[in-house]
């Protein structure tokens, strides 16, 4: 099982990884929420345990982008605050747990255990289909008619919030926020690129075109009948 662990206190992250490979977990480690990010992008871990205060973005704006990026991976919360609002707060961004620090290493093995129990029941049965198109976000796969569509981590971004948003249009902000994160600016076509690089793996070969773009508006997956 792997876990990433995303905690800014060194002496927190260190006790944390001992703890969990000593439990037999693999363990990864970053010091903030854009490492984890781009780490969440290169990588598919089996749960997630983040830290709420972390210097830039936060724990709760990394599951955000997470989940809008298609990510479902659970997420345990480690946070200093104990008030009801802010674990109502860390659930609602799309967190499965939450625990207070002080904590103890047994109790964060026990709950992410439980996650993973959790997850592996809901995990296999995600599967989102459009026309020829499948997509396993647990497995982070897409294929169209039946054959595996190989996308770097910025295409797989884009692809999943497009289908996390099926039929829906997509606007450029949103591509900025899922593909390159909340505070980037990015470059004039940079999107428009990044589009078009999709598009050829993910359109071009077929003969059914899913990814349509509304000029000024934004882009849009769906079934061309739908
Ligand atoms: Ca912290």
């Amino acid at each position: 099982m792997n876990i990433l662990v995303v905690e800014d206190e060194l002496k927190t992250a260190r006790h944390l990884d001992r703890g969990l490979r000593a439990a037999g977990f693999e363990v990864q480690t970053c010091a903030s929420a854009e490492q984890g990010l781009l780490t969440c992008a290169a990588h598919r871990f089996d749960a997630l345990v983040l830290d709420v205060m972390l210097p830039g973005m936060n724990g709760l704006a990394l599951v955000h982008q997470l989940r809008s990026s298609g990510v479902a991976t659970p997420v345990l919360f480690l946070s200093a605050k104990d008030a009801t609002e802010d674990r109502i707060k860390g659930l609602n961004e799309g967190g499965d747990d939450y625990l207070v620090k002080p904590y103890s290493l047994p109790e964060v093995v026990a709950r992410l255990r439980a996650l993973l129990r959790r997850g592996g029941q809901t995990g296999n049965a995600q599967r989102v289909e459009v026309a020829d198109l499948v997509w396993e976000p647990g497995s982070r796969r897409i294929s169209r008619m039946g054959k595996h569509v190989d996308l770097t981590p910025k295409e797989y971004a884009l692809a999943s919030l497009l289908l996390n948003h099926l039929g829906e249009v997509v606007s450029r902000n949103q591509i900025i926020q899922a593909v390159w994160g909340l505070r980037t600016t990015v470059e004039g076509n940079s999107v428009d690129v990044q589009v078009l690089r999709l598009r050829k793996k993910l359109d071009d070969p077929f003969e059914t075109k899913l990814i349509r773009t509304l000029r000024g508006v934004g882009i849009v997956l769906e079934a061309p009948d739908a």
